[in-house]
């Protein structure tokens, strides 16, 4: 398997490579050449596989045996070892049409890990065989921070900074970023919201020279590795849903996104062979990726701050791969495209691609209210306490699920991370040990205000250091 890029200027690369090139040097992102298809026979195989061995199964497709194969496993284990669940992300039948994937097992809360976790083992394994120092830099709308910087605090040859918008994290996110201790972590709170650290983070890694003399690599989902390892869970539970209903047919997936990542890797999924029905896109009232699945126009809105401020997101960086999907893998006009968008702000898409985008997502952009009713009501109904982003996809789910379909809703995050929403459902909850006890640890971060020079000013004094 070798990787390209969506703007079609990168000759193939290797897997490592396209892990450690991160955003495409010519601006685009990178996609495997051809996505693998999976024969109906094989995954009927994959469904006595464990969690861990699914994820060797479906990485051995894109890997090119670049990792020695007990040396993958290895990396696997070590990445899902420290989950509470041993399942990994166990699934929960909630009512007869409705399953729960339950993302949020792993040390961070949030279904970030389950990709993060892996790409933390991942950049420690590619320094440790090559010698060469990592200097990973993210952008974060609160949970991939968390867990990017869990993932590799304290390991040899790696350095981590991470930009947050200030003020615009829930408490929670906020002090598993900023109360860890280790040296090798800077926490940049910016003046601005998700979309400026996000497309700051871009220019850097565009500045090609920047780049490479002071090792970036990327953690967003702009890394294709994440995407990968997410498509794993859409497999995993369609198993276990066909397992509990006895059926091997389409179910849908209902999934709360804000930069297109989570919900690209299912559209992977159901090119790989998997039986999806529709890919339901769940967003809270930064709705642009709505607007774009009814209407096939792609255009910000303005930003507004929600109860589900890890999907606070306006410009969706995984758009782009879809669109090359969506366009026949046009590069050429993919290109062009994006480069009006960043002249004009706004692009649309022709009628004929519209259609074959509504065949393939539902969506619908769930209100602050409505958000607040799900939780309360799923909580009355059926004990079950969502938090704030996966009441936005069983939101979603219940508005564009068709009677007689089975739908699988992603729960991304555990409730106690985003407390403040649930409080306001007059709901107590209790923390757990691990978030309780963040309350009363010391902060570590560095204010700066929404400037690219102030931010690469902090990044080269933390490279120095
Ligand atoms: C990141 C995040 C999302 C959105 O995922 P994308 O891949 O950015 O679409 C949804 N819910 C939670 C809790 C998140 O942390």
């Amino acid at each position: 398997m070798e990787y390209i890029s969506t703007r079609g200027k990168i000759g193939s690369i290797g897997f490592i490579d396209a892990f450690m090139m991160g955003l495409a040097d010519d601006g685009g992102l990178l996609v495997p050449k051809e996505i693998p298809v999976i024969s109906e026979a094989t995954l009927k195989e994959w469904q006595s596989l464990s969690y861990q061995e699914l994820v060797l199964a479906i990485f051995s497709h894109y890997t090119n045996g670049e990792i020695p194969e007990d040396e993958l496993k290895e990396l696997v284990e070590a990445s899902y070892g420290t989950f509470r669940d041993p399942e990994v992300t166990p699934v929960r039948r909630i009512r007869e049409d409705l399953y729960l994937l339950e993302l949020f097992h792993g040390p961070t809360f949030a279904f970030k890990d389950i990709a993060l976790q892996f790409m933390g083992q991942f950049y420690s394994y590619v320094a440790k065989k090559t010698g060469k120092k990592i200097h990973i830099l993210g952008a974060t709308s609160g949970d991939t921070g968390a867990s990017a910087i869990e993932g590799v605090k304290g390991k040899e040859g790696i350095k981590i900074c991470i930009l947050h918008p200030t003020g615009k994290v829930s408490k929670v996110q906020e002090l598993q970023m900023t109360t860890v201790q280790d040296d090798n972590v800077l926490n940049l709170s910016v003046e601005g919201n998700f979309d400026d650290c996000q497309r700051m983070i871009k220019e850097l890694f565009a500045d090609l020279d920047f780049k490479s003399a002071n090792h970036l690599a990327a953690i967003n989902s702009i890394n294709f590795v994440r995407i990968l390892a997410q498509t794993v869970y859409y497999f995993y539970s369609y198993f276990q849903a066909a397992k509990s209903t006895g059926k091997w047919e389409p179910v849908n997936f209902s999934v709360p996104t804000g930069n297109f990542g989570d919900i690209f890797a299912g559209y992977v999924a159901k090119r790989m062979g998997l039986p999806v029905g529709k890919l339901i896109l769940a967003t809270n009232e930064n709705n642009i990726l709505e607007r774009f699945i009814h209407e096939g126009v792609y255009m910000p809105g303005d930003f507004r701050m929600t109860y589900s401020p890890s999907m606070d997101i306006q410009v969706a960086s995984n758009f782009e791969r879809y669109l090359y999907y969506v366009l026949n893998e046009d590069a050429a006009e993919v290109s062009r495209l994006m480069e009006q968008f960043k002249t004009e702000g706004e692009i649309s898409i022709p009628e004929d691609a519209l259609r074959k985008v509504q065949a393939e997502f539902a969506a619908h952009g769930v209100g602050g209210q409505e958000c607040l009713d799900t939780i309360s009501d799923y909580q009355a109904k059926f004990g079950y306490l969502l938090d704030p982003h996966s009441a936005c996809g069983v939101a979603a789910a219940d508005r564009c699920g068709q009677e007689g379909e089975i739908n699988i809703s992603l729960a991304t995050a555990h409730p106690a991370k985003f407390d403040e929403a649930i409080r306001l459902c007059g709901i107590e909850q209790k923390f757990p040990s691990q978030i309780a006890s963040l309350f009363d640890k010391p902060q570590r971060q560095t204010f700066v205000d929404g400037k690219l020079e102030d931010i690469t000013k902090e990044l080269i004094k933390f490279y120095r250091a």
